[in-house]
């Protein structure tokens, strides 16, 4: 197992519960968009507890950036992540991930399941590839959604947004129901990208099912 001691470079809140950590990247360490590794924290009691992360930055990039949701309740890696500031250690290990670019698709997200889609998303940008690629994105509230401006600046109509807890004149609101998935999935032979908590993952594979989207077009990973 590959074990790997870095510096954090900048940790700050990008939403209420989310943090960004960039630290620096190891040499000769490469993942593809979409790829995670596990991180500990190198602090005496927390060197052995993994959590797995993904990258958000671009493989390309001369540091390593996360962005991780904080669950202060587990009292577990994430919200020890949240008391630590620059300089501070963590640990980094193998790079895995089931998830990779195959081709224009429709990206369906929830909560920090969106993770995987911003380093992908940002390499189609910097490639100007973009194209019709489109982004559902399913989270609680506004105030949970990770990146909105960038996502928006990116995606145009393409970012959809839909709202379980709050009411937001131009975002949908509920749950992602078989009706809402045929309104924004018009083409059932497109790519589907799939990434969320096992419960959501689990209702819209059926939907999608339900929708005639066949099992072998659809890449995801479960968080
Ligand atoms: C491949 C992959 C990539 C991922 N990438 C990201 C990413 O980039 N960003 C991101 O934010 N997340 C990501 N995740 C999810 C992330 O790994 C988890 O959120 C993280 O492991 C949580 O760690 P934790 O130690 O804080 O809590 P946990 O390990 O979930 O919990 C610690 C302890 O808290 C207790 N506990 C568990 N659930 C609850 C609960 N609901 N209420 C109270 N106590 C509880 C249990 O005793 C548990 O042992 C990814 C997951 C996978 C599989």
């Amino acid at each position: 197992m590959e074990q790997h001691f870095v510096k954090i470079k900048s940790i700050e809140k990008i939403t209420h519960d989310v943090l960004r950590i960039v630290t620096e990247k190891p040499n000769a360490y490469h993942f593809i968009s979409g790829q995670a590794t596990e991180i500990s924290i190198d602090k005496t009691g927390w060197e052995n507890e993994r959590r797995p992360f993904t990258f958000t930055c671009l493989p390309t990039d001369s540091y390593l950036e996360f962005t991780i949701k904080t669950y202060p309740s587990h009292k577990g890696v994430t919200n020890e992540l949240l008391k630590l500031k620059e300089e501070d250690g963590l640990i980094l290990h193998d790079v895995f991930g089931a998830i990779a670019y195959k081709g224009e698709g429709i990206f369906i997200a929830g909560g920090a399941g969106v993770t995987p889609f911003i380093s992908i998303f940002r390499l189609l940008q910097s490639k100007n590839e973009v194209g019709g690629n489109k982004l559902i994105f399913a989270n609680k509230s506004r105030a949970d959604i990770i990146l909105e401006h960038e996502f928006k600046r990116l995606l145009g109509r393409n970012f959809i947004n839909i709202l379980s807890d709050e009411k937001v004149e131009e975002y949908a609101y509920g749950y992602v129901t078989a009706e809402f998935l045929k309104q924004n999935i018009i083409d059932h032979k497109k790519r589907i990208y799939l990434c969320g908590p096992e419960p959501m993952m689990e209702s819209v594979e059926k939907q999608l099912s339900n929708l005639g989207v066949e099992a072998k077009s659809i890449v995801k990973e479960e968080f």
